[in-house]
This record gives structure tokens, sequence and C-alpha cells, in this order.
């Protein structure tokens, strides 16, 4: 999500005639792109920002914008004005619309500061604003934008606002465009795609209609949250060849106390229908999900239940983490764990699911996959890297003409989660 706000801040100040620099100490135009997700995210862009008061101080023409969720917290654009003063833009995530006026207003009006840090449950986030894709291979497409769950863990409703869905004919405009330019995946975003709502067009339809765009392309989307999952969502991807076998369905806990405590609205049984389904369904599906440890509470048989999940699951991959309080949530107020206990129980976690997707990767050996070469090795010379639809990531011999394209790769070799193959 943020990757894709960033492709359009990208976009506006492209449009105002800038263009970007490795070099920071010879940037006109310095702009922040924040995360407030995180506590630590949080701490991490104050401390950048503050790394820019020096520069501030060679050049007092250098503007300084901070952007992105963070900035959406109450009172948190008095306190960014009042910390670094040198800072001249501060806008919210509905607003950035405004970010090129209000440079513009920097540069020619000599205006000191602007803010403009505001909820606007109308407002079509961005669509309207130029994107400068940085992506490579893969298009992100906003279909809807804010949360209305409320996990008690998370902060993203309070920063992010109400769900607000685009309309279809937006979408489908946008993913047309994309794929008249040649890209050849597609990724549709969205805080919980599963309850995309226009009218009376769901995420199935909306879906199907996308897939069933001329050219050849893949569609991905994410993320999907298990109280809202559809069937008929499963039923459009086995129909519609171009909707990848991949789902990233985040369980969170497998502990039914502790998803109650999250607020997530489904229990471990109701989460392991939808897997057998989607198995059931989708044969050779990869399924990835997120995976916490160390919430408030969590026992030792909460643990184990985690653990029982993910040994009954498989998931192809999976995101761990350790719980970490975010101030002005309700998980946050709660008898935290001691340090030591997140830790042992992230190690043991990772350690489970590295063994499992290894053995996984074993699935794929004497295979041929289709794979969508998405970048040059950073690690193996004289190769490039891709994915299956199912989302491994395969790495074999070529050069950079072949990025974007598709290939049929025979799989040789598996390490870990990575697989090793040639093209045939
Ligand atoms: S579904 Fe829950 S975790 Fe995801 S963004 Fe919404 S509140 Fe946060």
């Amino acid at each position: 999500m943020n990757v894709h706000e960033s492709e359009k801040i990208a976009g506006i100040f492209v449009e105002l005639g800038y263009s970007s620099t490795d070099k920071v100490e010879e940037a006109d135009l310095i702009l922040f792109n924040t995360c407030c997700i995180r506590d630590t995210a949080e701490k991490h862009i104050l401390g950048n920002i503050g790394d820019v008061k020096c520069l501030k101080k060679a050049n007092p023409n250098l503007i300084v914008a901070v952007v992105g969720c963070m900035t959406q917290q109450k009172g948190m654009a008095e306190n960014l004005k009042k910390k670094f003063p040198f800072i001249s833009v501060v806008l919210g995530t509905d607003n950035l619309s405004e970010l090129s006026s209000a440079i513009r207003s920097i540069e020619e009006k000599n205006k000191r500061f602007i803010a403009d840090v505001h909820d606007d449950p109308n407002v079509d986030v961005g669509c309207a604003l130029p994107i400068h894709r940085t992506s490579g291979t893969n298009a992100w497409v906003n279909i809807m934008y804010g949360c209305n769950n409320f996990c008690t863990y998370c902060i993203v409703p309070f920063v992010r606002g109400r769900e607000r869905s685009r309309s279809p004919k937006d979408v489908l405009a946008e993913v047309r465009s994309l794929i008249a330019q040649g890209y050849p995946e597609i990724t549709l975003l969205g805080q919980n795609v599963d309850s995309y709502r226009y009218e009376n067009y769901d995420f199935s339809a909306l879906l199907q209609e996308i897939a069933q765009i001329d050219g050849k392309f893949r569609l991905r989307f994410m993320t999907s949250h298990p109280k809202d999952f559809d069937s008929k969502v499963i039923d459009v991807i086995a129909s519609c060849p171009n909707i990848c076998n991949n789902i990233h369905l985040p369980v969170q806990s497998g502990s039914n106390r502790v998803l109650k405590l999250m607020n997530r609205r489904y229990t471990r049984e109701r989460y392991l229908e939808i897997i057998d389904e989607i198995r059931g369904k989708l044969p050779g599906v990869g399924i990835t999900s997120d995976i916490m440890t160390g919430f408030p509470t969590e026992t030792d048989e909460d643990f184990a239940d985690t653990v029982s999940l993910m040994e009954r699951v498989r998931f192809s991959n999976a995101f761990t983490f350790v719980y970490s309080p975010r101030k002005g949530t309700v998980a946050a107020e709660m008898e935290q764990l001691p340090a030591k206990v997140k830790q042992d129980r992230i190690t043991e976690l990772v350690r489970i699911q590295n063994r499992i997707s290894s053995e996984l990767s074993n699935v794929y050996l004497g295979k041929t996959e289709e794979i969508l070469t998405e970048d040059v090795s950073p690690k193996h010379e004289g190769c490039v890297c891709g994915r299956t639809e199912s989302g491994r990531l395969v790495t074999y011999p070529g050069q950079a003409d072949l990025v974007g394209k598709f290939v049929n790769v025979k799989i040789e070799s598996a390490r870990s989660s990575a697989l090793f193959g040639r093209i045939i």
C-alpha cells in the first residue's frame, strides 16, 4: 500500500519537474512517506526526519515534506511542526491531491508551513493523481481504502479512515490502461479486499470482470480477511486461468481465545473450513499468511494452538512477527508478555515455517512451471528470477531481456523456500 502511494507521490513530483537523486545532500526536496502501523517504524521515521536538520542548515531552500498515515494521528501535524521547525509540508493520506499545490506555494509564495490532515470519507484517494510506477513488472491498483474492522492491535482504522470502494468503472479503466501499456501483472490492493462493495458489485464480480480483459496478464490481490472471505472468490479464481492460484489469508493466531481478544471475528474452526474449501477447489494453490505471537496474555496453550494450526495448514510462506504494542489501540492497554517469552515463541514459529516451506519446495522438483520473469537475480550472476503463479520465487539462467516475459521453467533444485531451474 505504501509502495503504491510512493509511486503516486513520485508521479506528482515528476509532473512538477523534479527528478530523483541518490545523493540526499543534493536534493531540493525531501519527502518522508510515513507508516505508523508499528511503533518501531514511527520511531525510525522520526529519527530520519531529525537527521535532515543539518541538510536544511546547509541549504535553506530545501523543502521538507511529511505525508502518510503517521501524520493522520491526532495532534501529529502540530507535534511535527514543534519538534522539527524546518518541515514545510505535512499532509495526510486523504490529502495527497493537495501535495502539488502545497509544494508550489512553498516554491513560489515562500509560504513557511502548510499542513492539511483530515479524514475525508468521500475522497477517492489519489485516483486522479499521476503515478510514476517503480515496481517493475507488477502494477498495483487500489480498489478500496480504509478499514472498518478495528482489530484491537491495529491502528489502521484510526489513521486510514473507514472503508471506501472505488467504482468498478474507474478500476477497470485503470487496469485496461495498464495492460495496454504492457504490464504483465496486476495486483489489486485493499486493507480488506473481501469487503469491497460498490452498489451491488462485490469483490468476486470485480475480480471476474478484470480477469476477462483481453491480453496476457496475471492477476493477484491482497489482503483478504477470513471474516469476510467469500466462496464466490474461490470459484472465480478456479474459472479464470489468469488469476493466480495464490491467496494471502492472515490468520494471526490459532487460538480462539486470542482471536477473540484481537477482535478478529472468526474462529480457528472457520479459518480451517475456508482453507479446506480453497484446497478442494484450487489444487496446487499457494496459501500464505500473517502469524503473530506474543499478543497480550497469550499462554503456552494459545501458542500451541497457533503451532498446531501451522502444522495443519502448511502455509507455503508466512510472515511471522512478534506483537508490539501500538499506542492508541485497545491491546496496548492489556497486560503485556515478557520480551523473552515473545522471543522464544517467534524463534519457534520461524523454525517451523522454514521447515514447512522447505518441505513444500520439494513438491515442485521435476515440475515445469510458467514463470513471469520479474528481475535480474541480485544473488546469482547470469540468472534472472520470477514467481510461479502460486507465488514461489524461482531463479534460472537468463539475461535482463527476459524481464516481463513469461517462460516455462523446469524446477531442478530447491533450497529452503527458493527454487532453481532452467527454461525449457
Ligand atoms: S483488518 Fe484488522 S489488521 Fe487489517 S487493517 Fe483492518 S484493523 Fe488492521
